[in-house]
């Protein structure tokens, strides 16, 4: 998939946390389907002026618990790394 944004246009986009229409800069978008993949999501997004299509992509960055959830529910995992002076 070829890629026609420039990588200016692209900073402008993101600092912008996607403000606006990469293309056109208008500020009438809508956004479509989500796809997740692993630690990243990505959404398709149509300008409503120019008809530019493109995908926002997102990255996985953090993790929260829900605040019901209990300390007694985080279990060992067997890949992790031994807690330093834990018992083995
Ligand atoms: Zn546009």
């Amino acid at each position: 998939m070829s890629d026609v944004l420039p990588k200016e246009r692209k900073e402008k986009y993101i600092k912008s946390q996607g403000d606006h229409c990469p293309f056109c800069g208008n500020p009438d978008f809508e956004g479509g389907s989500l796809t997740v993949e692993g630690g990243s999501c990505s959404q398709e997004v149509s300008c409503l002026k120019c008809e530019g299509v493109w995908w926002d992509c997102y990255t996985l960055t953090d993790v929260v618990a829900d605040s019901s959830m209990d300390p007694e529910n985080v279990k060992p995992i067997k890949d992790e790394e031994p807690s330093p002076g834990g018992t083995t």
